[in-house]
Formats: C-alpha cells, sequence, structure tokens
C-alpha cells in the first residue's frame, strides 16, 4: 500500500514537472504552429482533394522523424504518421477539409473573399492539424528526453465535410492497436466532452434513370428522371413529419438534366439522412429506398442508390475527457488583445448575431446533453477506441459555421492563440496517458463495461462501398490555379496577414 502510494506520488510528481516541460515546448514553438495554421489556410482543399495538405503536414513530421505512410485506407490525401514504440499507443486526428464557396480574406470583418466562389476554410479544419502535430513534436523530444515508452500515431481527417474519410480509416483497421484517440477540432470554447455529442448519418445518392426525348416534339415518348428526383423529394418531405422530431434530413439536386429541351435521362438526388443511433439512421435509409422505388413506379425510371459517406454518432470518453478538462483548466483560455476582440465583436455585428466578442472561460465539463445535430465521422472511431475531442478555441462566438464567416478569424492572432492552448491540453492530456497505466485502463474499462455494453459498432459501410475521391476533382481543377496566386510563403513572410497586406483588424 506504501509502495503504491509512493509510486502515485512519485508518478504525480513525474507528470507536474513533465507537463510544465510540455506547456514550455508549445509556447517555444508558437511561429511554428502559427505557420502550420496559416500555411493550410492558404490551400483552402476540399474534401479529397487535400492533396497539397497531405504533402505538406506529411512532410513536415516525416522530418521531425515520424514514418509517414500515404496513401491509405484508398485515399489519396489520406496518411497516418507514428512515432515511438510500444504501449500505450495514443492517436491524434484532426480534420484538413475546407467548404465550398468561403473563400475568405482572413482578418477582414465582412465578406470578402480572396477568390470569389472559390472554396475556404469556412469551418476553420485549417487549425487542427496545428494543434496536433505542434503537441506530437514536443512530445517526443520529452519522451526521447525521458525514455518514456508509448507510440504516437497522427491521422488526417480526409473530407470530414463529406462525413466520406474515417468510417474507411476505420474499416482499413488503422486503429486496431491504439489505445485513446485524441481528436482535436476547432471551435470558440475551450472544452470537451463525454458521451453521445452528435447524430450520426448515411449520406447517399440517388441516380435515376428514364428515357430521353423531344421535351415539346415527342414528351411522351421519353420518362423523365427528373421528374422521379422531384417526386421522390415531395414524398420525403411529406414523410418529414412523421419521422422523429430529431432526425434531420437535407438533399441537394446534384444532377437535374442537360437542358430543358430533352427530357432528362438522368438525374441525382443527394440525401443526408441524420438519426441518434445506428437502428434509426439505418431506418431512415430503409424510408429512403423505399421512397426512391416509389419516384420510379410513377415514373417508370429506375434507380440506383450509391452510399458516399457515413458516419456513427459521435460519442467521447468520460475517463479521458475528466482528465482532459483538468489540462484544459490548468491551461485556460489565451488572453485576447483588443484587435481581437473588435474583430469578433465587428464580425458579429455584421452578420447580426449577439454581439458579446470572444469567450473568456473555459467550458465546465457537465453531463451529455441532448445531441447536438450536426455529424462528425469521428463517431466511427469514438466507437472502435476510446476517444475524446478536444474543441480549442480559434474562432469567433455565434457564427453559422460552414460559410466564409467562419474564416475570418482562421489565419489570425486569434486562431493561433487558439492552436498553442489546444497543443498545450493535447500534449497534457498524452502525458497523463503515457504516465498513468490507470487512466488507459479505466478508458478501456468505461469503453468496454458502459459505452458499448448493449450497443456494438457495424460500419453503415457495405462490401463493395469505397470512399468517393472523385468528388471535388473538378472544383479542384476550376479553382487551384486561381488560389495558388495567395498560397502562403513563409520563406518571405513572417504571416499570412502580412503577406496579404491586410491591416488586423480591418473593420467596416
Ligand atoms: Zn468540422
Amino acid at each position: 500500500m506504501i509502495a503504491l502510494a509512493l509510486s502515485l506520488f512519485v508518478q504525480s510528481a513525474a507528470a507536474s514537472e513533465l507537463k510544465a516541460e510540455a506547456e514550455a515546448g508549445v509556447d517555444a514553438l508558437r511561429e511554428f504552429t502559427q505557420q502550420v495554421v496559416d500555411q493550410t489556410f492558404s490551400y483552402g482543399e476540399l474534401g479529397f482533394q487535400e492533396h497539397l495538405t497531405a504533402a505538406y503536414l506529411g512532410g513536415i513530421l516525416e522530418r521531425h522523424g515520424f514514418a509517414v505512410e500515404r496513401g491509405v485506407a484508398g485515399m489519396p490525401s489520406a496518411w497516418v504518421a507514428s512515432w515511438g514504440a510500444g504501449k500505450p499507443v495514443i492517436g491524434f486526428i484532426a480534420d484538413v477539409d475546407g467548404i465550398p464557396q468561403a473563400s475568405q480574406k482572413p482578418g477582414v470583418a465582412y465578406h470578402d473573399p480572396l477568390v470569389k466562389d472559390a472554396p475556404g476554410h469556412g469551418e476553420g479544419h485549417n487549425a487542427g492539424q496545428a494543434v496536433n502535430i505542434t503537441a506530437a513534436i514536443v512530445l517526443k523530444s520529452l519522451m526521447e528526453k525521458r525514455r518514456i515508452p508509448g507510440t504516437l500515431r497522427l491521422y488526417p481527417g480526409v473530407a470530414e465535410e463529406l462525413l466520406a474519410g474515417k468510417a474507411h480509416l476505420v474499416r482499413a483497421g488503422l486503429f486496431k492497436d491504439v489505445d485513446v484517440v485524441l481528436g482535436s477540432h476547432v471551435a470558440s470554447e475551450f472544452a470537451t466532452y463525454w458521451g453521445q455529442r452528435n447524430l450520426g448519418l448515411v449520406s447517399v445518392q440517388y441516380t435515376f434513370r428514364g428515357k430521353a426525348a423531344h421535351s415539346a416534339g415527342a414528351p411522351w415518348k421519353g420518362r423523365s428522371a427528373l421528374d422521379a428526383v422531384e417526386l421522390m423529394n415531395a414524398g420525403w418531405n411529406f414523410r418529414r413529419e412523421h419521422v422523429p422530431p430529431h432526425t434531420r434530413l437535407h438533399y441537394v439536386i446534384v444532377d437535374g438534366g442537360d437542358q430543358p429541351n430533352v427530357v432528362p435521362p438522368q438525374a441525382t438526388v443527394w440525401y443526408f439522412l441524420r438519426g441518434k443511433d445506428g437502428n434509426e439512421i439505418r431506418e431512415l435509409r430503409e424510408i429512403g429506398t423505399r421512397i426512391a422505388k416509389g419516384a420510379t413506379l410513377m415514373t417508370d425510371t429506375t434507380v440506383t442508390e450509391r452510399l458516399v459517406g457515413s458516419a456513427w454518432p459521435t460519442h467521447f470518453n468520460r475517463p479521458v475527457a475528466e482528465a482532459q478538462q483538468k489540462n484544459i483548466e490548468r491551461v485556460g483560455m489565451p488572453s485576447w488583445s483588443e484587435a481581437d476582440q473588435a474583430l469578433a465583436r465587428a464580425l458579429q455585428k455584421e452578420i447580426g448575431v449577439p454581439v458579446d466578442g470572444l469567450r473568456l472561460k473555459v467550458t465546465p465539463l457537465g453531463p451529455p446533453k441532448e445531441p447536438s445535430a450536426g455529424t462528425d465521422d469521428i463517431g466511427d472511431i469514438s466507437w472502435v477506441v476510446p476517444t475524446v475531442y478536444l474543441r480549442y478555441p480559434s474562432n469567433i462566438p455565434n457564427l453559422p459555421g460552414h460559410s466564409w464567416a467562419d474564416g475570418v478569424a482562421m489565419a489570425t492572432p486569434l486562431a493561433h492563440k487558439g492552436a498553442t492552448a489546444g497543443a498545450k491540453v493535447q500534449a497534457l492530456t498524452a502525458i497523463d496517458l503515457l504516465l498513468s497505466p490507470e487512466l488507459v485502463a479505466s478508458a478501456r474499462a468505461w469503453f468496454d463495461d458502459v459505452q458499448t455494453k448493449d450497443l456494438k459498432y457495424a460500419t453503415f459501410l457495405g462490401l463493395d462501398d469505397k470512399p468517393p475521391v472523385e468528388l471535388n476533382r473538378e472544383k479542384r481543377e476550376r479553382w487551384e490555379p486561381e488560389l495558388r496566386k495567395y498560397f502562403f510563403d513563409p520563406s518571405k513572410h513572417k504571416t499570412y496577414l502580412e503577406q496579404l497586406g491586410i491591416r488586423y483588424p480591418t473593420l467596416r
């Protein structure tokens, strides 16, 4: 007993010394972190087209001694970076993809695209890898110096906006030997959660096929695939009231025919069907299949389905979240400057949301609330390995999400400070796991005995479902030559704001 108490004491003294060193290490990398945030922002790549981002981030990790395997799980822009040996194996993941039509000059508190209509980081996914990689570099050097055993494993969230990457990472077995995953995601708060946080979904494209004909001369000889799409949408819009109210369904018509004087022989509608657990999501998919079939019966067309994305609802690990919360409280909110606050308030005013500036306090850890309606495909990972998701404060509160407004802060001191704070918490939580086998064991016990006691993970992917890596290729070809003119060049400029000649903040 005395020996155990003593060993716990030695362990906690070692932990607190190591944590102070880790925080100093992250502070010393501030400029590096800022560069990674800015460089990734300037690429603004969309899901499955994150090739420059992958080459850049993988290159950094290789130069720091990580072994990088590229093109994993059938996705050219996905990779896994590993360093170290033995247990525990700690995984780090953060998304890397942008949002269509979200191009925006950083530091400018109104809509002012860098390239009009081009994609951009309108979700703030450009900062998460800076958080994780900074933490991993610091951890590696501490582990080498102190001969601490363990393995660091880094992954990108490819095509998170399409919910189309992580289920494939899981199916490829890339988390099989991982003990705990520490994800990081941009937020306007400094927070972590345990339990269910989100809805899950399937993302399905329904392609109808009919018969072409002259729309005026012989329309009775045609069978319109677009009619079938419209009837499918009408069907779902009537049915909407008779599914559980927390579910969400939304669609876009990705192909509605070529021109009005040809009866469309082919048309495609793309649905996201969101529900709160695996069974409910499967049921929504079955309803969708029946509605699509109904539309074919009304139009004498045929339909095929393609699953292009899927995500289990997120479910985060309580023991690790509790340890992480202590680290969030230890690190605290970044100290915002008057310029940071002025940018935040001006943007909030511009878009007509409460003008309350940036948050000053970290979010307390509470019991799970009603899941939010959004989805993140880290859900699949959270059902195969104990996982937590750090929300680090690099963005402005009250923004709409998935828009130019969410890109405003993302290559400014505001985002840089949040990324540094986030990197500290990632490093500190990894230290807890490296030094405390008890924490790793209790994470596993909670995962086995509570989270997955009655509900086991089974992927939504069918055997033939492959990652739809061709998505966004045309958008990439359209926009990359334009965006290239604005790629960040850290050999010439210290920051992206400096390169663009933007005064911080730029207000109306
Ligand atoms: Zn996201």
